[in-house]
């Protein structure tokens, strides 16, 4: 008798995980995250900026890429990053068993003004077959975005995106369909065709170039919800969470641990919730 063959388990280093920054933010952005979640995967994690600092690369080594992207808010700047972090992941290598090697089975992209609950991300992956085609995020739109078609002079077309700051994954199987489109640096003269920001551009090559649905899910957050609405009980089976620091309203999470002063974002104060044994939670009390 046959026994079914085992499905391979999900484990972190399956996952490959890129990270969008910039310059301006290496110092308050950057280190907030390599002294909370960045440690729990090493490994895994990439961070793509726009120039050299000595600092960083002390660090970080090959996990910090200059991408040689401008360093400006620009939508042909930012899609320059994404292509540089698609590229990247294709060519991501796993050592299998018996020496076989591939590219990770995961590729998630995350901003730098999220934390990444990680062991809930590798968790919730684990649900879904990476042999298969899965683009998993959330929306901050309440409705598709439509847009006019560029190949049909008159007409429009919808199609739903995640948004790229609360994160977002793509399975190995739907990424290597993605290239042609977005491999070799292609992502950028097709984010310049339709005119759109990297995340919706991402939206537009997987819902409408190669009609496959996004997976919303509903743990992953960007700091375009309310995040202060999220209960505390709920906040360990989150799987991103974020934070604006806008003039006016504070958009942060409502938890308790170090003061306002101390943890502006409150991200330091839900890793050590999470995480209560790490260096950095030692003067919580
Ligand atoms: N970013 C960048 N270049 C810039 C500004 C921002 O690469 O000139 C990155 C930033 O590091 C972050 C993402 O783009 O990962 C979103 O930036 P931000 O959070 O400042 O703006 P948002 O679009 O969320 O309002
Ligand atoms: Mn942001």
């Amino acid at each position: 008798i046959l026994k079914p063959k085992k499905i391979q388990q999900t484990e972190l280093s399956d996952v490959f995980i890129s990270v969008k920054t910039t310059s301006k933010y290496h110092t308050l952005r950057v280190n907030l995250l390599l002294k909370t979640w960045y440690l729990l995967a090493r490994e895994q994690v990439y961070f793509f900026t726009d120039s050299n600092e000595q600092e960083l690369i002390v660090n970080l080594g090959g996990h910090l890429v200059n991408t040689n992207c401008s360093s400006d808010h620009s939508r042909r700047a930012l899609s320059c990053k994404m292509a540089v972090e698609f590229d990247y992941y294709m060519t991501s290598r796993k050592r299998q068993a018996f020496l076989f090697v591939w590219t990770c089975l995961w590729f998630c992209h995350m901003d730098d003004d999220v934390y990444l609950n990680v062991p809930r991300l590798v968790e919730v992956l684990r649900g879904y077959n990476y042999k298969e085609d899965w683009y998993l995020g959330k929306p901050s739109l309440k409705h598709p975005l439509e847009v006019v078609d560029r190949d049909n002079p008159g007409m429009k077309l919808t199609f739903w995106f995640a948004t790229g700051g609360a994160g977002f994954c793509i399975s190995r199987s739907l990424a290597l369909k993605m290239a042609p489109y977005a491999g070799g640096g292609r992502f950028v003269t097709t984010a310049e065709k339709v005119r759109l920001p990297d995340d919706c551009t991402i939206g537009y090559i997987i819902e409408h170039l190669l009609k496959h649905k996004l997976t919303v899910i509903e743990e992953f957050h960007s700091h375009l919800e309310a995040l202060w609405l999220i209960k505390p009980n709920q906040l360990k089976k989150q799987i991103t969470l974020s934070f604006s620091e806008y003039s006016g309203k504070q958009n942060v999470i409502n938890i308790q641990g170090f003061n306002d002063t101390e943890d502006p974002t409150r991200l330091l104060s839900l890793h050590c919730f999470l995480f209560p044994n790490f260096n950095e939670c030692r003067h919580l009390t």
